[in-house]
């Protein structure tokens, strides 16, 4: 049996936001809904949905797992609330998956930056008191409007080419879990995610100033992983790496920023093109290195160790790597000195 979920509208462009009321209207959102927001994002994008929507707007100030409960609480009181929008980046984005999840209601997912691959995708990740990832439903819609994204902070916009390349090693995990554990393994998805991070690695120059190539990419990323029916074309060994450092960092970098300093590594342990990866990286400008990220040595070769127990998913880690031989990994690859 295979469940597929899919987008129903996605309308990327220069100025698709005021696209908005059309796209409600053919998608029969109608009646009362709750624009997500936060305050930077409700100036950038969040009142103009708001307005567009005739919503009422929410504003997230606190730690995700404690506002989806309060946005919760708002929904149970009013039972006329029809749909949710997100507006905002990564975080907003997984209030509003985990939310409209919780309380069964469609939703819409409307970028202001481009940091990872959840704009389209049924996963959500939730960092609380313990960092989950939940695997949610995908919006109904999407709105990604490249005039609002490209005016993002470079460092979101490098951060999502990324997570968009760590799909290189994701894909080969997958190949590998299949190959060695007779694990479902997906041709079309496969092939999908792995398209989506070989036009960022030879178009990395482009990016700067073409920011759809990478809203694209990251929108195909979300249809393999809604394809596959789990992350697993885009979520392998590297993001387990990411996991164990948002866990155990003091102050951990972006999620893509982590993916991506995994991915060299792991395409180093797959035999792969862990220099093109690294090459690819540096020119979108996203960092290569422990320093780049502000994170200590000890706390990568901390995440190299564990990131095989994280979670139940086989990996180029296998067994697990002992400390010396993390350290090594990290050292040859030069994300340590
Ligand atoms: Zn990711």
């Amino acid at each position: 049996m295979k469940d597929i979920e899919l987008p129903r509208k996605v309308v990327t462009g220069d100025g698709a936001i005021d696209l908005i009321p059309d796209l409600a209207d053919e998608l029969r959102l109608w009646g009362e809904s709750i624009v997500i927001s936060d305050p930077t994002t409700k100036e950038i994008a969040g009142e103009k949905v708001r307005e567009y929507l005739k919503s009422t707007l929410y504003l997230v100030e606190g730690p995700a797992d404690e506002e989806v409960e309060k946005i919760l609480a708002e929904i149970k009181k009013n039972s006329s609330i029809k749909y949710v929008a997100g507006v905002g980046g990564g975080k907003i984005i997984d209030i509003t998956k985990v939310v409209a999840l919780k309380a069964k209601l469609p939703f819409l997912s409307i970028p202001t930056a481009a940091s990872h691959d959840g704009m389209a995708s049924p996963q959500a990740s939730i960092k609380g008191k313990v960092p989950t990832s939940i695997k949610a439903h995908c919006p109904i819609g999407v709105v990604a409007d490249t005039a609002i994204i490209s005016k993002a902070p470079p460092r979101l916009t490098a951060a999502g080419c990324a997570d968009a390349i760590s799909n290189y090693t994701a894909v080969l995990d997958w190949k590998l879990a299949s190959k060695e554990k007779g694990e479902y393994y997906g041709d079309y998805a496969s092939v999908l995610a792995m398209l989506s991070a070989e036009i960022i690695i030879h178009k990395a120059e482009e990016i700067k100033n073409n920011v759809s190539i990478l809203v694209e990419s990251l929108i195909s990323s979300g249809v393999a992983i809604g394809i596959a029916g789990s992350s697993r074309p885009c979520s392998g060994s590297e993001h387990s790496f990411s996991h164990v450092l948002d866990i155990i960092c003091p102050t951990p970098a972006l999620h893509g920023e982590q993916c991506g300093v995994g991915t060299i590594m792991m395409a180093y342990l797959h035999k792969a093109e862990w220099e093109l990866i690294r090459d690819a990286l540096k020119k979108v400008g996203a960092p290569t290195t422990a320093k780049e990220m502000g994170i200590e040595d000890k706390y990568i070769v901390e995440a190299l160790v564990k990131a095989n127990s994280i979670r139940d998913r086989y990996t180029i880690l296998r067994g697990g790597l002992t400390a010396e031989e993390a350290k090594k990994l990290a050292k040859d690859t030069g994300v340590i000195e």
